[in-house]
């Protein structure tokens, strides 16, 4: 176990959860995603004046200055000439606005006196005009983890950017459906001092901005960014982290890359080296691949322009390999940078070969060119073309130096398995300017009255609420208020009240979906659909409520289908007390000889019988009880 309070931990999140308003933040278009409609297409070039840039980062000037052309998709459904930017935006969306100051509310938070809308200048062509969007709603305010109190930072409303379809060289595919909608923008405090407890306050904002009704679902609607550090480290921003479930990874995992770059940097020293020690000295080193088997290096051996290039990092044997996340060495972070900045597929080093087709007769020779040192010595190698393999390698003494430091300040992406890769540099704070197309927003009584009504209410009323009124024992009232999704079952509730007990409703959101998960069920599959439909049948007397995990199981893996659909294809349609007597009968007439040598095992003899038969069709209250009547008069 690591011990997180001795690496000096701090987390800080940043939540942005799409709402679910019914048309966007700045034009009147439905905050719907949309797959197949008709749609107008236009090629832009963002290239905004050098003056706007203010710190924009170095990667991103790179991107520019490779020409990117961005070629926009703009779905007649969801997109008008704001997305476009051919017409200034609207008005700021109220109903987005009230959803925002009720979650600064309830996050007790101070609420600005007026709000101004702001440019947030944007290099990645994710947004049509170069900037996003985006206005401080509240400061300052603060919600409890247990004991614990986390600050809350910043809440800000802001435009969703356009959806990224694909990359290919000199060019980027958006689709403008999804910008412009509405997203609740919630930064904590670093307070945060371990993985769990980071999960669970982002569980906590994500749960609490649900309950105001307005907020989207499924996946893609809630994201992650994380503010990392450990003592020593340097604070890292990872991007993008998709599901809850993921961040206590990726905040262990970074806590871990940042102890093993401090723990490196302590080798270097151990080793006597310096940064001067590393030069930006490469070499062709093609000659020595004539003849190899190695499919990559001989595709650059054989290109026009191309080759294989190498750089001797001094002191740095056994370092590259050195694992800093799980699959992931040292080499891999030079790698990254490799790629980012020289735009190759990745590289080779020594510490790993020989492997990949390169020989060690290659190996040898190479130290041998490069006059290295096989003992100490690591060696780097890019086969591509001389521009970018030098380019490659340029960044990759430069992070090599970086070593010395320790951490280098970077953005990164959270990758699916929860360790992440380097993205760009960390940028400073990014400039604002403010939008002169909106006017401010004056926040008076009466938006703050509209807010209250949204207002979560408070957990401890929920409890008593839930206790009291629904019959909920105070354990199952406890598990549904840390679900996630309390809000489907307050619906729930409500919908079927008078029909199907808050009890079965609460155990069938909670304690089934973790049972199928527990059996390897793919609960991720379930949406609220399903459940609201598998309570449905409940309701309608169509299944039994022993047949929900069967359902449940069966739509998990046909998400498609209907819960109605579920039940006919296994066989769950209800069975009358007429059927079920004649099996009861059976049950009994079939087992008669063991039912006379061991009388008192009698129920559970024919119960099994009968349930295997009937289960999930009919209530189990009322078999058991059919079963014992019929033993009580057949035994007389
Ligand atoms: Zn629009």
């Amino acid at each position: 176990m690591t011990n997180y309070k001795e690496l000096g931990l701090k987390v800080g999140l940043e939540i942005h959860i799409q709402l679910d308003t019914s048309h966007k933040l700045f034009c009147n278009c439905p905050t719907k995603l949309v797959e197949e409609a008709p749609e107008d297409k236009f090629v832009r070039e963002l290239r905004p004046a050098r003056s706007e840039l203010g710190e924009v980062d170095e990667a991103a000037l790179l991107e520019w200055k490779k020409g990117v052309k961005y070629l926009y998709h703009a779905p007649r459904p969801s997109s008008c000439l704001v997305e476009a930017d051919e017409e200034p935006p609207h008005e700021i969306n109220r109903e987005a606005l009230v959803t925002a100051l009720a979650v600064a509310k309830a996050l007790n938070m101070y609420i600005v006196d007026e709000i101004h809308v702001m440019r947030k200048i944007v290099i990645d062509g994710s947004n049509t005009s170069g900037f996003q969007r985006t206005s401080i709603i509240a400061l300052d305010g603060y919600l409890y983890d247990g004991d614990k109190r986390i600050g809350i930072q910043t809440l800000c409303l802001e435009e969703d950017a356009a959806r990224k379809l694909s990359q290919g060289k000199g060019f980027i595919e958006y689709k403008l459906d999804r910008l412009g909608i509405p997203l609740i923008e919630i930064a904590t405090a670093p307070d945060i001092n371990d993985p769990d407890e980071a999960e669970r306050v982002a569980f906590k904002i994500g749960q609490l901005v649900r309950l105001t009704g307005k907020a989207k679902r499924g996946l893609g609607t809630i994201r992650q960014d994380l503010n990392v550090s450990i003592k020593g480290g340097e604070k890292i921003e990872i991007k993008g982290v998709q599901h809850l479930y993921l961040i206590s990874k990726v905040v262990a995992y970074e806590a871990l890359r940042q102890k093993t770059l401090l723990e490196i940097r302590e080798e270097l020293h151990k080793r006597g080296l310096k940064p001067e020690d590393l030069s930006y000295d490469f070499k062709d080193v093609t000659e020595i691949f004539r003849e190899t088997k190695s499919k990559i290096i001989r595709r650059a051996v054989k290109s026009k322009n191309s080759g294989v290039y190498a750089v001797v990092l001094k002191g740095f044997k056994g370092l590259l390999g050195r694992e800093v996340q799980p699959g992931r060495r040292f080499g891999t972070e030079l790698a990254d940078y490799a790629r980012v900045w020289g735009g190759v597929g990745g590289i080779f080093h020594t510490d790993e070969l020989p492997a990949y087709g390169i020989t060690q007769e290659e190996v040898d020779k190479l130290y041998e060119v490069l006059n290295a040192d096989k003992e100490r010595d690591a060696i780097v190698l890019v086969a591509d073309k001389r521009d970018k393999a030098l380019k490659a390698l340029e960044a990759v003494v430069r992070r090599a130096k970086m070593a010395f430091e320790g951490v280098p300040p970077e953005t990164r992406a959270a990758n699916p398995d929860g360790t992440t890769k380097y993205m760009r540099p960390r940028p400073g704070s990014a400039r604002m300017y403010p939008e002169t197309d909106i006017p401010p927003v004056l926040v008076n009584d009466e938006l703050l009255s509209e807010a209250e009504k949204l207002v979560p209410e408070p957990f401890d009323k929920k409890m008593k609420r839930y206790v009291e009124e629904y019959g909920l024992s105070k354990d199952l009232a406890i598990t549904v208020l840390n679900d996630l999704r309390l809000d489907l079952f307050e619906a729930l509730v409500e919908k079927y009240r008078g029909r199907v007990s808050p009890t079965l409703i609460a155990s069938t959101i909670t304690n089934t979906l973790k049972m199928l998960k527990g059996e390897g069920v793919p609960i991720e599959n379930i949406d609220d659909r399903h459940i609201d439909e598998t309570i449905g049948l409940i309701a309608r007397g169509e299944i039994a409520k022993e047949a929900i995990p069967e359902v449940l199981a069966y739509l998990a893996r046909k998400p498609e289908a209907s819960a109605e659909e579920a039940a006919k294809a296994l066989g769950l349609t209800r069975i009358s007390v007429d059927e079920l007597e004649k099996i009861i009968d059976e049950a009994i007439k079939n087992n008669w000889e063991k039912i006379k040598q061991r009388p008192h095992k009698a129920f559970n003899i024919v119960m099994g019988t009968v349930m295997a038969k009937v289960r999930g069709k009919i209530d189990g209250k009322t078999v058991a009880k059919l079963v014992r009547d019929k033993l009580n008069s057949v035994l007389e």
